[in-house]
């Protein structure tokens, strides 16, 4: 089978692409480096049947070669992370929907499936925990920057959804939530490797807010399994998943964790929201998947609990040094 992997040099995106070579794939990938990184994928490269593509996603000719080569594509390329968001909306807005277009676009030409990735972040300020894949979305308003990520996934959803009704393009919408492991990066705001990061070099722990809220964090692993047993099955089209993790946890709590677990010194210190972001910010209080949906079709279950998730992505920075955020 030949795979597209758009964003295949970023976290998820190269995890995906090494299990798909182990499983004797061959892999293409195409990624601009905004947020992927070449170290994710170095040890892939001697593999004959990877094929890297240094270009954007935005390059129409080069996108349109890559998705007639391909059975699959997992469209992963996207500006992700809050503080990214935040600091750069416009970029946010631009990748996310332009992107996504382009890719549904040159699949539907050629009937290709493609699996979409969305967000939890899509379900907003919702308090109906757990959230279902078939609940509203409860968006803030327009004038505060974090929410138009979730616009534009929700956007890309939409899109997904109506080249399956209307042009018969067979398309999967995964919506992630707090997806962790190695060689993710805290450089955009994500919490585990930040918190980690920080343990290791002996700085604050930085919990924003009252660290009340809380998180399932889900192991990427488990992401990439999850990704895969769908792309390949029937019922999956045209439908909507959450995946992640069920184990809640509250940041705060998190962070003491992460103290724990790396047998760290750091005090762990709280910051208000408008000095981590910006003013006015809003966080979600809680995000909780329902994986029902997910479970009945393909059996998933998580399999590290929060203990072995933590410890793996502490032997990460262990192994190849902390970074400082
Ligand atoms: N967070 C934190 N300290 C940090 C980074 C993040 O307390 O250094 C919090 C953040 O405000 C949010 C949670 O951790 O409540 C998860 O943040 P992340 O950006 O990883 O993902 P989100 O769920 O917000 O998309």
């Amino acid at each position: 089978m030949k795979v597209l992997i758009t964003g295949g040099a970023g976290f998820i995106g190269s995890h995906l692409a090494e299990k798909l070579l182990n499983d004797g794939e061959e892999v293409y990938i195409i990624d601009d480096l905004s947020t992927g990184r070449v170290e994710n994928i170095e040890h892939l490269q001697q593999n004959p049947q990877f094929h890297y593509f240094f270009d954007t996603i935005m390059n129409r000719f080069l996108l349109a070669e890559l998705i007639d080569r391909a059975d699959i594509v997992f469209h992963l390329a996207a500006a992700v992370g809050v503080r990214l968001i935040v600091e750069s909306p416009v970029r946010t807005i631009e990748t996310n929907v332009k992107g996504t277009e382009h890719v549904l676009e040159l699949a539907s030409k050629k009937n290709k499936i493609v699996v979409i990735a969305s967000s939890s972040e899509v379900y907003g300020k919702s308090r109906q925990i757990p959230f279902r894949e078939v609940d509203d979305l409860v968006l803030g308003p327009t004038n505060i920057g974090r929410w138009s990520y979730a616009c534009s996934k929700a956007l890309d959803e939409f899109l997904a959804l109506a080249y399956w009704k209307e042009k018969g393009c067979p398309t999967i919408v995964v919506r992630f939530f707090n997806t962790v492991g190695p060689r993710q990066t805290g450089q955009y705001g994500m919490v585990l490797p930040r918190f980690v990061s920080q343990a290791l070099a002996g700085e604050p722990i930085t919990v924003y807010g009252t660290g009340e809220q809380s998180r399932c964090l889900t192991w990427v692993g488990d992401v990439v399994q999850a990704v895969m047993q769908l792309a390949t099955h029937p019922q999956a089209v045209g439908e909507i998943f959450n995946i992640g993790g069920t184990e809640e946890i509250t940041i705060r709590d998190l962070a003491f964790l992460v103290k724990d677990i790396t047998d760290s010194q750091s005090e762990v210190k709280f910051i208000p929201y408008e000095q981590a972001y910006e003013e006015g910010f809003e966080d979600m209080q809680r995000r909780v998947p329902s994986i029902d949906k997910i479970q009945k079709l393909i059996g998933f279950k998580p399999t590290l609990d929060i203990v072995g998730i933590v410890s793996k992505v502490k032997d990460y920075f262990q192994k190849n040094g902390v970074e400082s955020c």
